[in-house]
């Protein structure tokens, strides 16, 4: 692993707007992430591997890394 990876990345809600800061998983993408302030479901768009990658501040790890993630 990279030491250069960043962790921690911010996501925001595209719903309501909160902004939570959340360490993101070295070995596994995530796909699903519940808004702690709606509720709502957030899902990665098209052509993005994990919630980090459509809503995060940062990349996902893989991402930062090698730039491509697992399918
Ligand atoms: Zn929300």
């Amino acid at each position: 692993m990279n030491r250069n990876v960043v962790l921690e990345s911010e996501l925001t809600c595209p719903s309501c707007g909160y902004k939570k800061t959340e360490v993101m998983p070295t070995d596994a993408c995530q796909w699903f992430y519940e808004c702690q302030q709606c509720h709502s479901i957030l899902k990665p768009q098209i052509g993005d591997c994990c919630v980090f990658c459509s809503y995060g501040t940062v990349p996902c790890p893989p991402i930062q890394s090698e730039g491509s993630c697992c399918s």
